[in-house]
C-alpha cells in the first residue's frame, strides 16, 4: 500500500464534490486548471475492506455531468461497435487496460479484482466516467476511447478552463451583502 498524498484541503474539495466523504483516496491523479481535483486516485481496497476496481475516480461535478450526458445520448454503443471493428482502436485499448492494472497493482493487488479493470476495459465500453478519468489522469494517448470522450464533451466541460465555480458554494465573505440599505 502506498501512503496517501491528498491533503487536508484536496479532501474538503473531494468531500464537496462527491457530496460524502472521499473513501480510500491516496493521491489526486487530474486537476482542473484552478488546482481543484478532478481525477483522485483510489485504493483497489477502500477502508472497510471493499475492494475497489476503479482506481481513477472522476469526481468534478461539471465533468460528472458532461459525461452523463453523453453516455444518455447513445455514445457508448457507437464506441462498441467501432471498438468490435476496428482492431487497431481494439489492441489500443487493450493496452490502456493493461496499464491501467499495472498501475493499481503499484498500490496493491487486490485477488477479489485481479486482472478486472473497469469501464468495461479491455473489449466493452461500459462506463463513460470510468475512461474519462482514466484519460484525465494519463494524458492524451493512453486511453483512446476517454480521450474521444472528453473530446465530445469539450464544449461543456474541460479540464483547462475552469468552472469550479459553478459547483462550489461562495465563501462567506463573497455571500456577505457588499453594500447595506440606510433605513428610511
Ligand atoms: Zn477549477
Amino acid at each position: 500500500m502506498t501512503a496517501s498524498t491528498v491533503t487536508a484541503a484536496d479532501l474538503e474539495t473531494l468531500h464537496r464534490q462527491l457530496g460524502r466523504e472521499p473513501r480510500g483516496a491516496v493521491a489526486i491523479a487530474a486537476r482542473c486548471v484552478c488546482g481543484r481535483p478532478t481525477v483522485v486516485r483510489t485504493s483497489p481496497r477502500l477502508p472497510d475492506g471493499t475492494p475497489f476496481p476503479t482506481q481513477y475516480y472522476l469526481t468534478h461535478p461539471g465533468a460528472v455531468g458532461a459525461v452523463s450526458t453523453l453516455e444518455a445520448n447513445g455514445v457508448m454503443r457507437e464506441l462498441q461497435e467501432r471498438l468490435h471493428a476496428d482492431t487497431q482502436l481494439a489492441a489500443h485499448y487493450r493496452a490502456a487496460h493493461d496499464r491501467y492494472l499495472a498501475e493499481r497493482y503499484e498500490l496493491d493487488d487486490v485477488p477479489e479484482i485481479h486482472g478486472i479493470s473497469a469501464g468495461g476495459m479491455p473489449d466493452r465500453v461500459k462506463c463513460l466516467h470510468v475512461l474519462v478519468g482514466h484519460a484525465l489522469a494519463s494524458g492524451p494517448g493512453v486511453n483512446p476511447l476517454g480521450d474521444e470522450a472528453l473530446e465530445l464533451i469539450r464544449d461543456q466541460w474541460r479540464p483547462d478552463r475552469c468552472t469550479c465555480s459553478d459547483i462550489e458554494p461562495p465563501s462567506p465573505a463573497e455571500s456577505r451583502p457588499t453594500d447595506t440599505e440606510e433605513p428610511v
